[in-house]
């Protein structure tokens, strides 16, 4: 028996539960109901009543006490309230992205121009003719209402699109080397993150890695002696997220694709990020385009849609009209096809680059990666003070120069100079690191997450990437001091 005062009996506090329908038709949840609708309302309640039962008879003294209590029946239509917002609230929310790196994968990539919303909004309320031919008024293809523009734009024959560029590269190895072997450099073996290896999606595709080469050197000769009966196709792989400095060689895509068509096989690259512009224009490091690689042979050239080209995830395959048709007819394209929200969306990005001159000032992404310093050094001198203001009692505020990153596998070397603010927490010694997480961690609760980067004892928000100075300054005025 417990030594505790016992008021009430279970059965006492159990009548002094509210009613179902008495608390449905309460002041508090009446607004609730008419928002969410009565069977969810009284959802929540039934189980917010069975869940006080189970602890009354639990022999929760504080809740018996309460329950009792007049006021209680307005805490308890409060706490329904509650609940139902909570259950209809969205997990997936804004935030600013301090982090420095700017396509980021975990917060969701590139972010959309508005001409691509208005597309977007108009095929995702109508019906359209996704895959309706309006002429002969038969089937169409989906793919019809991209294709043109990525041919034109690439230069390639044929195009077609996918899921993500993950998905392209699984669709072409396993339409165009099934049971046959993928001869690739060990140089290009790469894991991408988020469990993308290339040796594990070749199995996936049914195909058989055949690796040649060294980690830092792989020759001609190697592909030479390693073609066979047994050869399905020859391969490149952009390294993306590393890169191998010093004594090193891989062999020009120029080469590779002439020794694949002596040996009737297809050469295939896959970009990974993939740009339809020269970079060097925005003061970026320089890639090879798209229609460069094609230029040089490949037969088909895999590249993702939200990485450096600034759209909605997508993998985009160009290159041979045979290949590319053969790779269509695959059942597993049916498996991994696109949307009609990503096609509109896909188009409309596209169609912004036939007008090169503009990109900059259009494509959010382009936009970030070409901000220029000058612009970056004024948002920190305006929001020092701001920030310093707000946090004074809990770090030591200040400028300092910080690197951004392009991100997503994307040019992993080049940094592009940028400012951040930097927070020192102000902590009693051994307590640093738990103030600093703490730091981090109330940043990240606040209505707009704001999501900087840790680095050598501090909080660095990198701000490359800042929108809107005002939601920036909203958020700080609500974090706690
Ligand atoms: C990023 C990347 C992929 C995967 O692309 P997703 O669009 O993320 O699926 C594949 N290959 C390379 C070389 C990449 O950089």
């Amino acid at each position: 028996m417990s030594y505790g005062l016992i008021l009430n009996s279970p059965n006492d506090v159990f009548k002094a539960l509210p009613s179902v329908d008495k608390a449905l038709q309460s002041e508090v949840l009446r607004s609730v109901v008419e928002e969410f609708g009565h069977d969810a309302v009284k959802k929540a309640v039934r189980y917010k009543l069975d869940e006080k039962r189970k602890l009354i008879v639990n022999g929760d003294q504080s809740l018996c006490n309460a329950v009792v209590k007049k006021r209680y029946f307005d805490q308890f239509c409060r706490e329904i309230a509650n609940h139902v917002r909570g259950s209809f609230a969205s997990t997936l929310l804004s935030v600013i992205n301090l982090t420095g790196t700017v396509v980021h994968t975990n917060l969701g990539r590139a972010r959309f121009p508005e001409e691509v919303m208005a597309v977007i909004k108009t095929v995702a309320t109508q019906a359209t003719n996704l895959e309706f031919d309006l002429v002969t008024g038969k089937r169409g293809d989906r793919d019809f209402h991209i294709e043109r523009s990525i041919c034109e734009i690439t230069g390639a024959e044929a195009a077609t699109v996918v899921n993500n560029n993950a998905a392209a590269v699984l669709l072409v190895l396993n339409t165009l080397a099934q049971g046959k072997e993928t001869i690739i450099s060990r140089g290009e073996l790469v894991e991408i993150g988020g469990a993308f290896r290339i040796p594990d999606v070749m199995l996936s595709a049914g195909c058989i890695l055949k690796e040649i080469g060294t980690t830092n050197r792989t020759h001609l000769r190697d592909y030479e002696s390693a073609i066979s009966v047994n050869t399905g196709l020859l391969m490149k792989v952009h390294t993306s997220n590393y890169e191998i400095r010093g004594f090193t060689n891989s062999v020009p895509e120029e080469e590779l694709s002439e020794l694949s068509h002596q040996n009737g096989l297809a050469f295939v690259s896959d970009l990974g990020s993939g740009t339809l512009v020269d970079l060097s224009q925005f003061g970026l490091p320089q890639e090879p385009t798209v229609s460069e690689i094609l230029k040089k042979g490949a037969d088909i050239v895999t590249f993702s849609g939200d990485k450096l080209l600034g759209g909605p995830q997508a993998g985009i395959i160009v290159g041979k009209k045979d290949l590319v048709s053969q790779i269509k007819k695959n059942p597993l394209k049916r498996a991994l096809r696109v949307d009609k929200i990503t096609i509109a969306a896909l188009s409309a990005i596209i169609n912004l680059y036939k007008d090169p001159c503009r990109l900059k000032e259009r494509i959010p992404l382009l936009g970030d990666l070409a901000r220029p310093i000058e612009e970056i050094n004024a948002l920190a001198e305006r929001l020092m003070p701001i920030f310093d203001d707000h946090l004074k009692l809990r770090a030591k505020v200040s400028i300092e120069e910080c690197k951004s990153q392009i991100g997503s596998g994307a040019l992993p070397l080049d940094l592009l100079s940028s400012k951040a603010i930097v927070l020192k927490p102000i902590a009693k010694k051994g307590q640093t690191d738990f103030m600093l997480q703490k730091l981090a961690a109330d940043f990240r609760q606040l209505p707009k997450p704001v999501i900087g980067r840790i680095h050598d004892g501090k909080l660095i928000f990198d701000l490359r990437c800042l929108q809107n100075e005002t939601e920036l300054q909203r958020q700080l005025s609500l974090l706690p001091i």
